[in-house]
This record gives structure tokens, C-alpha cells and sequence, in this order.
């Protein structure tokens, strides 16, 4: 913009409800570089209005505005940004500073949407507020200044990115006279100094400054009047460097305008803490709920698993008989111990073992009891993973020994505290058996069983006189498929007997079919605490547009001094973010605190699992909560109309 402005047959119209104002009418006006003009008119004239298409806050119905040639009716509203970042400098009635950060920061913001070196703008504020007779006070909110100190303040804002044209809107309308004399000497002096200063007034001394007054009547230029002649200037010899020389790198700048922009959502949301606090609540019982679910599932799940992992998932059991309701009475193959060498023989078995079960009266001297005996092999306590806790396994189980290990249980049945167990010859029915070991409580039964093993064939021999095997349990390999075992085995034993007369109970179906109830439960407590959640989020979203709404003002001081959309719209994601993400983190918190406490209430042994990945995928969804319920009130926001937020307070 170095030569001047020009203004061809400018109309601008508003409609008021159904008719139309025309507020200016067919404005021919120009205006060279360096000069200095006073615009004056009675209140409701147009000459803010005036004041808003020179300075692309606005734009005209109708007619033309040139900027050095260019005209302006064909820029984007962020190209027109660009212009009042780069070239415009406003200076307003009520100064429009944002009153809650110091006076450097509100000289430096329209540096910041220029993507000016931090160190270089911190710099020249301060210098430019030295200038006009403000060091000492760069550290002040505008609350602490007096009206004509705050003018000076935004005259230095006005000046940080260069400034060249400086429209002045009645600056002194709002000072005593000694304040206003101040405001104007500097206007005269910028003037001198090159910048071409348009001021709106009502002050008649101001003509004494300006070379052209122009008078303005219902909408119509109706005197220009030249007063002096334009002094040649020092040119802009007196502001220190462009800073579009101090641009920096885009990222730099990215990183820069998004820490602005968490500084200032941080302070929007300190200056608010109870209704930010009341936000966050949604998010944080929302969050809380979710994780808290997903930690007890976690942890259901787990002690499920372990539970079904003690009744041994690799396992099949063989039983003799074709099917729970066979009538045929068809005779049948019984289960052998040659089956059973043949099947401890395949590759894909583990270990094997009969399992015979009789119930039988125990006794040792004076002490009875009823028990369950199975008879069993000595790879039975492998394939069930049950533990001895004392003594041994059987020595032999082929000659029929009379030997029995007995469980936990059955030793406090039968046994005094002071007599020892091991060794020591019980009745069982009216075979006299030594113990030879202690299992540990096998909880899969019911906790009462007494359950004690003996040699499988001496069951068979001895307590039943009978040949066969009910049952066979199997041990499968770990990397085995069960479900290609149990074919394998159906297939090699219908073979052997010619006749499928087994049933095969496959361990790893059961908790299959756990786990699938268990998923689908989870599921659907998950989706609850969702919607808990999203509940917490149309709770932010509907803070944030009251943000919007009650910071309208804010956001006009921002455009004018040249924020583009993206700046505004970045502003106020950032806030919905941060409320989000500290929901998040206090969710978490929350969910750590009451999840025991759950699991207690639940009265049980449930301990709730916390994940990494329960955490990150809180963080990102809360994040996503900001990013998606911030997006509409950020968007309402960086489309507002300059002019009228600015008009808002
Ligand atoms: P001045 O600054 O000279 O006092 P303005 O330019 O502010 O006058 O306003 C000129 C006229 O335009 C006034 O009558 C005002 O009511 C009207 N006006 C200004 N802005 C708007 C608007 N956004 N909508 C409707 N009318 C407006
Ligand atoms: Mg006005």
C-alpha cells in the first residue's frame, strides 16, 4: 500500500428487519499516502461505518474499494485479515484491550497472528510502549491504567506490525482534554513520521492538525476541505525494522500461536473456574465411568480366566456311552485300558489318566466320613494341575497298591491336628489303604468334597471288581487345538470300538462360551457409560457456545488487529480441548479411586485391571470429545462478523 486509498461510489446498506438503511451513500474518496485526515459529522453521520470498509473490517454493498490499486471486493475475509495484520493499525473510542493480560501481551497479539519471532516482537513492544512514555507499565492489565495510558497502549498495538495506515475512531472521545491533546500529538507525530492517519472526531481543534477535514451527513461526504499541504515526511525511518522480515518458520509459528492460544484458553478458563469445574464434571464421571467398566471387565474377565485356566481349558474327557440319553440299550464297548495306552500315545497328548469315581464311607479309628474315591493314574495330578502338599505321588499304580492320597479336606475330617497324616493306614469301605500324600483343596468341586485318589486299578480290582474305565481325562499338549484333538480322538476311538459308544466333553468350549457371555455383558455396560460420557460432551459443547457468545467482544479485538479464522477457530478448540483432557485426567484419577471400592461393594475377590491402553484410549477420546463437541462453537466463533462483535460489549 504505498501510494493511497481510494473509495469509488461506496454504498453500505443494512437491513433492519424488513427495510433497508442505507448508512452510506456514494462515497468518492481518496486519500494519498502520508496524509492526515480528520473525518467529522454528527453521531449517526456513517463515520464509523466509514471508518470499518477503509479499514476491510467491512465491506460495501456496493462501489469500490482500492488498497494501492488492489481492490478488495474479491478477498477472502482471511486475505482481508491479512491486510489489517500487515497494514492497518485501529485505534478505538473504548481502547478494545483484552483486559485480563498485561499490557505488552496485548501489543504483542497482532505480532502473534503475523508469526513474529517471540524474542523479536517481546522487543519491539516494549519499545514502542517505552516510546510513548509507558516503560514501567508494560507488566500492567489495562485495569490498572488510567484511559489515556490505555490509549497508548493500543496506539503501540496499532504500530507493531508496521501500521502505515492508522484509523483513528474518535481516540480522544473517551479522555479528559489534557489525555485527548496527548493522543492526538502522537497521531500528528506518526503522521510525520510517514503513516497515513485517518481520525474520526467530534474535536474541532483536530483540523488544526490534519491536512483535510471531511464532513460527513447522513451518509454523504458534504465538505473536503484541504487545510495544509502534506509536509514531506522522514518516511517509517522511525518504527524499527518490518517484521515481516522476522518471520519465522511455519511450524515454529504453529507452535508459537498454539502456545498463545493454550495460555489464553487456560486464562479464559481460570477466569471462569466453577462453571469450568461443572464442565469438566460431565467429562470427568463420564471418563471415569468408562475406564472404571473397562478395569472390572478387565479384571471379570481375568479372574474368569484364571478360574477356567484351574479346570485345565486343554482338556477332554472320554465317558463310555453314547450319549446322556441313550435308551437303545444296545450293549456296548466299554472304555479300556488299552484305549488309554493308545491314546497317551498320540503326539498331540500330554498326559492321560482314568478316572473311576465311587462314593465311599473313610475312616480312621474313631473318625468317619463319607468321600468321593477316584480312581486315578499317576498322570492324573498332572492333568489336573492339582498340587501335593505333602508326601508323594502313588509309587505304582498297576498292581492294585493300596496306597490313597487324600486332600485337605479329608485330613481335617479324619485326622486329629497332632497326628500326623503320612503313613498312616485309613479304611476305605473295607479296604485298609496307606496315605501316601496330601493334595491341595480342589476348588472346582464344591469347597466341602472330600475327595480322595487312589491307584485306578486298584479301585477297579478292589472296590468294584470290574474290568473297564468309566471315564478317561486327557491332558492335551499346550499348542494343541482341542477342538482338532477332540476330532482326532473321535475319529481313532469310533475306529477302534467301530461304533461312535464315548461321549467327548471338550473343557475349551465352556469357556468359550464364557467368554462370549462375559464380552457381550461388558459391551453393553460399556455402551451405558458411553452415553454417559457423551452426555459430559453436549455438556461442553454447550459451556463452549456460551464462551462464544459471552467473549463475542474478544474475538472483534482479535479480527481487527488481523487473526485470521484458523486463529480464532484454534482458540477456542484449544479450550474445549484442554477441558476435555483435564475431564480426562481427573476421570482417570476418579476411576482409580472408586474402583475399589466397587469391587468391594461387589463383595468378592474382583480386582479391577488398569491398562496403558485403557488410559491412552481414555486421552483420545477425550481429546476427540474436545476436538468434535469444540468444533461447532469454535467454527461459530471464527465466523462472526468483525464489525458486530466488535460493536458487542
Ligand atoms: P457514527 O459513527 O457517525 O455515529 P455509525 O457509522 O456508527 O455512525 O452509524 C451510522 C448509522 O448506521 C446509524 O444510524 C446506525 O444506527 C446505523 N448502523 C450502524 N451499524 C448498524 C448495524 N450493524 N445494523 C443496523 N444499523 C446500523
Ligand atoms: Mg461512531
Amino acid at each position: 500500500m504505498n501510494n493511497h486509498i481510494e473509495l469509488k461510489n461506496v454504498c453500505r446498506a443494512y437491513i433492519n428487519g424488513a427495510q433497508s438503511v442505507t448508512v452510506l451513500k456514494d462515497i468518492n474518496l481518496t486519500i494519498a499516502s502520508g496524509e492526515i485526515v480528520a473525518i467529522v459529522g454528527a453521531s449517526g453521520s456513517g463515520k464509523s461505518t466509514l471508518m470499518n470498509i477503509l479499514g476491510c473490517l467491512d465491506v460495501p454493498n456496493s462501489g469500490d474499494y482500492f488498497i494501492a490499486g488492489q481492490s478488495v471486493a474479491d478477498l477472502s475475509p482471511d486475505e482481508l485479515a491479512r491486510i489489517r495484520r500487515e497494514h492497518i493499525g485501529f485505534i478505538f473510542q473504548r481502547y478494545h484491550l483484552m483486559p485480563d493480560i498485561t499490557a505488552l501481551s496485548n501489543v504483542e497479539i497482532p505480532a502473534i497472528y503475523a508469526n513474529t519471532k517471540r524474542s523479536v516482537r517481546r522487543l519491539r513492544a516494549a519499545q514502542l510502549l517505552a516510546r510513548l512514555g509507558l516503560e514501567g507499565r508494560e507488566h500492567h492489565n489495562p485495569g490498572a491504567l488510567s484511559g489515556g495510558e490505555q490509549q497508548r497502549v493500543s496506539i503501540a498495538r496499532a504500530l507493531i506490525n508496521g501500521g502505515e495506515l492508522i484509523l483513528a475512531d474518535e481516540p480522544t472521545g473517551a479522555l479528559d482534554s489534557c489525555s485527548g491533546e496527548e493522543v492526538l500529538q502522537i497521531l500528528t507525530e506518526l503522521n510525520r513520521q510517514g503513516h497515513t492517519v485517518v481520525i474520526v472526531t467530534h474535536d474541532r481543534k483536530v483540523a488544526e492538525y490534519a491536512h483535510r477535514v471531511i464532513e460527513l451527513r447522513d451518509g454523504r461526504i458534504i465538505a473536503d476541505n484541504c487545510c495544509r499541504a502534506i509536509e514531506p515526511s522522514a518516511g517509517l525511518s522511525g518504527l524499527p525494522e518490518k517484521l515481516s522480515d522476522n518471520e519465522q518458520e511455519d511450524w515454529r509459528s504453529l507452535w508459537d500461536r498454539t502456545r498463545e492460544s493454550l495460555i489464553t484458553a487456560s486464562k479464559a478458563l481460570s477466569a471462569h473456574r466453577l462453571r469450568t469445574v461443572l464442565t469438566m464434571a460431565g467429562i470427568v464421571f463420564g471418563i471415569a465411568a468408562v475406564v472404571t467398566v473397562m478395569a472390572l471387565g478387565q479384571g471379570a474377565k481375568q479372574r474368569t480366566l484364571d478360574d477356567i485356566k484351574k479346570l485345565g481349558t486343554n482338556m477332554v474327557s472320554i465317558y463310555s456311552g453314547g450319549d446322556y440319553f441313550d435308551s437303545s440299550g444296545k450293549s456296548r464297548r466299554p472304555l479300556t485300558l488299552s484305549d488309554l495306552d493308545v491314546l497317551a500315545s498320540q503326539s498331540f497328548v500330554d498326559s492321560a489318566s482314568p478316572e473311576i469315581l465311587i462314593l465311599q464311607p473313610v475312616r480312621f479309628r474313631a473318625k468317619s466320613a463319607n468321600a468321593a474315591i477316584e480312581g486315578v493314574g499317576r498322570d492324573y495330578f498332572r492333568v489336573e494341575g492339582i498340587a501335593l502338599i505333602e508326601g508323594s505321588n502313588f509309587s505304582d499304580y498297576d498292581d492294585a497298591l493300596q496306597e490313597v492320597i487324600i486332600d485337605e479336606n479329608t485330613r481335617n475330617a479324619i485326622f486329629h491336628d497332632d497326628e500326623g497324616s503320612l503313613g498312616q493306614t485309613i479304611l476305605i469301605g473295607s479296604v485298609p489303604a496307606k496315605v501316601v500324600g496330601v493334595a491341595r483343596n480342589n476348588h472346582n468341586y464344591s469347597p466341602n468334597r472330600l475327595s480322595l485318589w487312589m491307584p485306578y486299578t486298584t479301585v477297579m480290582y478292589r472296590l468294584l471288581g470290574q474290568q473297564n474305565v468309566n471315564s478317561i481325562i486327557i491332558r492335551l499338549k499346550d499348542d494343541t487345538s482341542s477342538e482338532a484333538a477332540a476330532n482326532a480322538i473321535t475319529q481313532l476311538l469310533t475306529q477302534r470300538h467301530g461304533d461312535k459308544d464315548f461321549m467327548l466333553f471338550n473343557r475349551d468350549q465352556i469357556r468359550r462360551s464364557i467368554e462370549r457371555t462375559g464380552k457381550t455383558l461388558s459391551l453393553l455396560i460399556l455402551v451405558i457409560a458411553s452415553i454417559s460420557l457423551f452426555i459430559g460432551s453436549l455438556g461442553v459443547m454447550n459451556i463452549m457456545l456460551i464462551s462464544v457468545s459471552e467473549r463475542t467482544h474478544e474475538i472483534g479485538i482479535r479480527m481487527a488487529v488481523g487473526a485470521r479464522r484458523s486463529d480464532i477457530m484454534q482458540q477456542f478448540m484449544t479450550e474445549a480441548i484442554l477441558v476435555c483432557l483435564a475431564g480426562g485426567v481427573l476421570g482417570i484419577a476418579l476411576s482409580l479411586a472408586i474402583a475399589p471400592l466397587f469391587s468391594s461393594m461387589a463383595g468378592s475377590t474382583l480386582t479391577p485391571i488398569y491398562s496403558w491402553k485403557a488410559a491412552f484410549l481414555a486421552f483420545v477420546c477425550s481429546t476427540l470429545i474436545g476436538t468434535v463437541f469444540g468444533y461447532l462453537p469454535a467454527r461459530k466463533a471464527a465466523r462472526m462478523d468483525p464489525v458486530v462483535s466488535l460493536a458487542s460489549e
